[in-house]
C-alpha cells in the first residue's frame, strides 16, 4: 500500500498478523478456515472482507493451520523476501495436506497479483489465486453466490468492535522508484463520498467509536470538486474519533493540516512519509516534492497542532545515496523533530525501477546510516515525549488490560500510553503522565 508498507518498521510496532480476536464459537462438524495476513493495513482490511465471506459461507475461523479445512494466505509483495516467506508457509501447508488435514489453500493479495503467483500455484498446487482487484471471487470459491466487487462489505471493526478502517481509495498514481504498489494495486480509484459517509454512519450507529480512513495515498482522494479535506471534515462531524493514513506530501493541503488542529474529533497525529531529506534523492525516487516544501508542511502542522504527533517513513541506502544526501536526511530529521518513524534499509524489489539503478550502497554503510537516523529520531521523540510528563490526558483505550494489568491507550495527540486500568476498549480514562520513553508514555493509575 502506502509508504508504510515497504518493510518491517524499525521504530514502531508492526501490525499483527494474528487472526481477529473475535471469532464465532465453533460448532462440531463445521467447516473451518484459517486466514493469515501479511503486510500493511490495506491487507488487514482486505482480510476482514475475506473473513466476512468465509463466515457467511458457514466456516468457523480457527487460529492454526492444523485445525483448518481451508487456509487463505492474504499476502504482501513489498519486501524482497516476501515470496520466500510465503513459500515457507506453502511448504508447511503442503505437508499438512499430505497428512490429510488441510483440504484447500487459497492465495490472495499482492503476491496473487504478481507474476510469481503462476509458478507458486503450479509448484504447491494452490487451489485458488486471486489478486487485490478480484478478491470478491473468493465468494464463489467458498460456496456463496457470485459477488460484484464492492468497497464495503458490511464489516465489523477491524481492530475490535470499537474501531474500524474505512477504505476511501485504492491504488496509487505515483511511480516511486522503489515501490511495487502501483504495479500490484493499480491506479487510484476513489470511492464515492456518499458511500463512505453511509458506511461511517452505519459503523457509528452500531457502536464504533474510532474510524480510520484508509488509502494508499489517502489525501489524494477527490470527487467532483471535493477534496480529501472536505471529506475529512464531513466524517469528523459524524465519527466520535477519527484518524487517516497514509498521506503523500504532494497531496497534503494546508487546510487539511489546519483542520486537524481545529476539529476536536480528529486525532492530532500526522503520518507523512518523507523518505529522504535530499532533493537529489527525492528526484531519483520520483517523490514529486522538495525537502523545503515538506518542511513547510510540517511547520503548518506544528502550528495547527503544537502538541500533536508526527511520524514519517525514511529509506536509507537507496541506490545513489551519497554521504551528503544522508547528511541532508539527518538535518531534516532534526528540523522536523519527528515523534516516531518507520526507517527502512533499502531492499531492491524485482519489477521496480530502483532495482536497476546503479550505485548500490554497501551494506555496512546502509547499517550505519540506518542507526544514525534511528538514533536521531529516538532522541527527538524522547525529548518531545518528556514534555508530556505531569499533563493530565484523556486516554482512549485501544487494547484492553493485559495479564500484567496494563492497557494500551492513545491520547488525543496520538501518543501511545501504558495505563493500569480495567476500562474496556473504546472507553476513555483520564490520567496523569508520569514518565516517558522514546516510543510510549506511562500514566499514573487513573481514579475510578
Ligand atoms: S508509489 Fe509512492 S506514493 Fe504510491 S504507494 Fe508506493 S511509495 Fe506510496
Amino acid at each position: 500500500m502506502s509508504d508504510t508498507s515497504k518493510g518491517q518498521p524499525a521504530a514502531m510496532v508492526p501490525l499483527s498478523t494474528k487472526p481477529a480476536k473475535t471469532r464465532p464459537v465453533r460448532t462440531p462438524g463445521a467447516k473451518t478456515a484459517c486466514i493469515r495476513t501479511f503486510g500493511c493495513q490495506m491487507n488487514v482490511h482486505d482480510s476482514d472482507r475475506i473473513r466476512r465471506m468465509v463466515l457467511d459461507a458457514g466456516y468457523a475461523e480457527v487460529p492454526s493451520y492444523e485445525e483448518a479445512d481451508l487456509v487463505i494466505l492474504n499476502t504482501c509483495y513489498v519486501r524482497e523476501n516476501a515470496v520466500d516467506r510465503v513459500r515457507g508457509h506453502l511448504g508447511e501447508l503442503t505437508r499438512l495436506r499430505r497428512e490429510g488435514r488441510v483440504k484447500k489453500v487459497a492465495l490472495t493479495g499482492c503476491i496473487g497479483a504478481a507474476q510469481e503467483s503462476t509458478e507458486l500455484q503450479r509448484q504447491y498446487g494452490i487451489d485458488l489465486v486471486l489478486g487485490t482487484h478480484n478478491t470478491y471471487e473468493l465468494a464463489e470459491f467458498v460456496g456463496l453466490p457470485t459477488m460484484e466487487e464492492t468497497y464495503t462489505p458490511d464489516l465489523p471493526g477491524t481492530q475490535g468492535d470499537n474501531s474500524a478502517f474505512v477504505t476511501i481509495m485504492t491504488g496509487c498514481n505515483y511511480q516511486c522508484s522503489y515501490c511495487i504498489v502501483p504495479t500490484v494495486r493499480g491506479r487510484m480509484v476513489c470511492r464515492p463520498v456518499e458511500s463512505i459517509l453511509e458506511e461511517v454512519e452505519r459503523l457509528v450507529r452500531n457502536g464504533t467509536s474510532y474510524i480510520t480512513l484508509l488509502g494508499q495515498t489517502v489525501d489524494a482522494w477527490r470527487e467532483n470538486g471535493l477534496k480529501f479535506c472536505d471529506l475529512l471534515e464531513r466524517v469528523a462531524e459524524i465519527a466520535p474519533r477519527i484518524w487517516f493514513t497514509t498521506s503523500h506530501p504532494s497531496n497534503m493541503e494546508d487546510r487539511t493540516l489546519r483542520l486537524i488542529g481545529e476539529k476536536e474529533t480528529i486525532v492530532k497525529r500526522l503520518h507523512l512519509p518523507v523518505q529522504s531529506g535530499s532533493d537529489r534523492m527525492l528526484r531519483i525516487m520520483h517523490r514529486g516534492y522538495k525537502a523545503e516544501r515538506y518542511r513547510r508542511k510540517i511547520e503548518v502542522f506544528r502550528d495547527a497542532a503544537p502538541d500533536g504527533t508526527l511520524s514519517t517513513d525514511i529509506i536509507v541506502g537507496h541506490p545513489g545515496e551519497t554521504e551528503e544526501d544522508h547528511e541532508e536526511t539527518l538535518k531534516l530529521v532534526e528540523d522536523c523533530s519527528f515523534d516516531s518513524a518507520y526507517v527502512f534499509k533499502f531492499s531492491p524489489r524485482k519489477g521496480t525501477e530502483a532495482a536497476g539503478i546503479p550505485g548500490r550502497v554497501p551494506e555496512d554503510v546502509v547499517q550505519r546510516r540506518f542507526l544514525q537516523v534511528l538514533r536521531k529520531i529516538e532522541q527527538n521523540a524522547f525529548t518531545r515525549n518528556r514534555r508530556r510528563i505531569g499533563v493530565h490526558e484523556d486516554i482512549y483505550i485501544r487494547h484492553g488490560q493485559r495479564p500484567d494489568g496494563v492497557a494500551i491507550g492513545e491520547t488525543w495527540n496520538g501518543h501511545a500510553v501504558h495505563v493500569r486500568t480495567g476500562a474496556p476498549e473504546g472507553h476513555y480514562v483520564t490520567a496523569e503522565i508520569t514518565s516517558a520513553g522514546p516510543h510510549v508514555l506511562y500514566a499514573r493509575d487513573p481514579k475510578t
